[in-house]
């Protein structure tokens, strides 16, 4: 097995390397650095991120530095701000014990003179976007003659991302004399010009393609409804309670619009898309690379040059058009000898281009099911037990409570106090997944109750019972009204509703089947204009032929969100106990206020 010592770098970069925790070169690393070292000659280099290639390609930079030229010796090109910030960092790791060798990173969306000024004084290697580097160019503020090192970094992105103009005046204004390294991890029809156009008599390294085999990734897909899919998504994120993942989306409006659902559904996830400023997208990537979210939802564009190593799941929301962005999209996961699953939300159309992926890329997509409601319930029970088995107490925070807390518990015994506290945890929990129907298509078992959820706002379907109330259009009863009473009495307790008949003496009205006992509960004692409200469960058939003129469609899919136990509450941050997306926060109802 190769090590740094034998790679042959300088006394002071192998310090830094060690001194970073680095052991073992990737595979990248050993066989480009010393390609690197002996050679002048272009070098393409099939590797994505998190393989190791900025230590590939920078190491032999900096060990060959001129330290007697104070211009710029290495112009590094990468697609994004963060990639370009990310490397800067790396590579000033790497120097860290070599107090003379200077870098700058340009790109856009940052002040330029400022930029400008650290230029000025004085950089021998400066990482940058193709578009700021390319305008400093234009404007004679940055000058590329002394440049020997040229380094594409991620260069399909970097054209998939438009910037090839940008390269082409780049490419044929930097010196003919100068050695080109490209990584990427891909090679489009557009790169092969480049790579005929700029490059001379390049030896190839494949190094990068380990991030998609089977080895590392558990490539599967699970068969929906198109209508079913964000219900699969929660069930994929609710089965697995310490994911750490990224869902892809195809657009800007999709990724919000899942990952609004998904924090309105209390998962601790958020988007990342073009349309956020600067500032919110580094506090969202911020805060997702501190774990501080476990889901981000992303578009390609958007998550090009995130680099984060330990993913545990790459969801594809949809899948992508290019064999290339499923590559870049699973191979995020699996990193760093790590084991990932990329796990792909299909309807039935796209089974083909599965097909295609497989052959395509030589890897196995399996079929999974999405679990049911039992199969999630059972991982996270179990889950939920076994933290409690590992969890470290700390002892002087709990201390001073104990003694009370075995005295109120002292006449219970502990079968007794574990099901409570699973219950007090997961009642909720399990009874959103009570009723929930397989989500698979073509799934022997599936049966479709009513679909219900508002619109953009689909739900887990959910089986509604029938009551009888002793109110009508006799009593100025109406639907709006109804769903106002609903809401007081049930203290706007988050149930679902579903359809409303107002008779002339009496009406109807549904609401999630699991809650019907709160709700002859609730209307125990009420009165309507000081007489005695009677509510039933109905037995009988929806009467719809004796409905009046408004047999209150306009009322039905409005969803209730029930009050959350104020024991179970969460931090939005930690959603390893979320309970399922409707049962999440307190909301004064709204519903009484969007009746027509
Ligand atoms: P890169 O592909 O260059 O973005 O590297 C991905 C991550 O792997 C970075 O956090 C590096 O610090 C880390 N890394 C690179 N090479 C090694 C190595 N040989 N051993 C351990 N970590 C490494």
């Amino acid at each position: 097995m190769q090590t740094f010592q034998t790679l042959g770098l300088a006394p002071d970069i192998f310090k830094a390397i060690s001194a970073m925790g680095f052991e073992i070169p990737t595979p990248v690393q050993a066989k480009a650095i010393p390609q690197l070292l002996a050679s002048d000659q272009d070098l393409i280099a099939y590797a994505q991120t998190g393989t190791g290639k900025t230590a590939a390609f920078s190491l032999p930079i900096i060990q060959k530095l001129n330290m007697e030229d104070g211009r710029i010796q290495a112009l590094v090109l990468c697609p994004t701000r963060e990639l370009c910030i990310q490397t800067s960092n790396e590579i000033k790791k790497f120097i860290q014990f070599m107090p003379n060798v200077s870098i700058v990173s340009v790109y856009g969306g940052d002040a330029k003179e400022k930029q400008l000024r650290s230029l000025k004084s004085g950089a021998h290697i400066v990482v940058g976007t193709p578009g700021r580097v390319h305008d400093f160019i234009r404007s004679r503020q940055l000058n590329f003659s002394a440049v020997r090192w040229l380094v594409l970094d991620e260069a399909d992105e970097m054209l998939s991302m438009g910037f090839k103009d940008d390269l082409d005046a780049i490419l044929s204004t930097t010196p003919n004399e100068k050695q080109t390294l490209l990584f990427s991890a891909t090679m489009p029809s557009e790169m092969q010009t480049i790579v005929r156009t700029y490059m001379r008599n390049p030896i190839e390294i494949n190094a990068g393609t380990q991030n998609v085999s089977a080895e590392n990734i558990k490539h599967l897909y699970s068969v929906v409804k198109a209508t079913d899919k964000y219900a699969a998504l929660k069930r994929i994120l609710d089965v697995n309670p310490d994911i750490y993942g990224i869902v892809f989306c195809r657009t800007r409006m999709d990724t919000k619009e899942i990952a609004d659902k998904l924090i309105e559904d209390d998962y601790s996830a958020d988007a990342l898309h073009g349309d956020l400023s600067q500032p919110q997208r580094e506090h969202v990537m911020k805060r997702f690379r501190a774990k501080q979210l476990q889901v981000l939802v992303a578009t390609d564009v958007a998550a090009r040059g995130l680099d984060i190593n330990n993913l545990s799941h790459v969801i594809h929301y949809y899948l992508p058009d290019q064999l290339e962005t499923y590559i870049h999209r699973s191979g995020r996961t699996g990193r760093a000898g790590k084991s990932g699953v990329s796990v792909a939300i299909i309807t039935g159309r796209d089974k083909q281009k599965i097909q295609a992926i497989e052959k395509s890329a030589g890897i196995k997509i399996a079929q999974k099911d999405i679990p049911t409601g039992s199969e999630i319930c059972e991982k996270r029970l179990l889950h939920f037990v076994d933290n409690i088995h590992q969890i470290e107490v700390e002892e002087a925070q709990i201390a001073p409570y104990m003694l009370e807390m075995e005295n109120r518990l002292k006449d219970i015994s502990k079968e007794e106090i574990v099901k409570r506290l699973a219950f007090v945890e997961f009642n909720q929990f399990l009874n959103y997944y009570r009723n929930a129907i397989d989500l698979n298509v073509g799934a022997s078992s599936a049966k479709p109750i009513k679909e219900r959820g508002e619109k953009g706002k689909r739900q887990e379907r959910t089986a509604f019972s029938r009551f009888f109330i002793n109110l009508g259009q006799r009593h100025q009863l109406d639907p709006g009204k109804l769903i106002k009473l609903l809401n007081k009495e049930m203290e706007g307790s988050g149930f679902e509703i579903g359809k409303i008949e107002i008779l002339r003496n009496f009406s109807f009205f549904e609401i999630d089947s699991n809650y019907e006992q709160n709700v002859i509960k609730a209307f125990r004692d009420a009165n309507w204009n000081g007489e005695p409200i009677s509510v039933e469960v109905s037995k009988d058939k929806a009467p719809s032929s004796q409905s009046s003129g408004d047999r209150g469609d306009r009322g039905r899919e409005r969803e209730f969100r029930p009050r959350r136990d104020r024991d179970n509450k969460r931090s939005n941050t930690d959603s390893r106990n979320a309970a399922p997306s409707n049962f999440k926060k307190k909301k004064k109802s709204k519903f009484s206020n969007n009746f027509a």
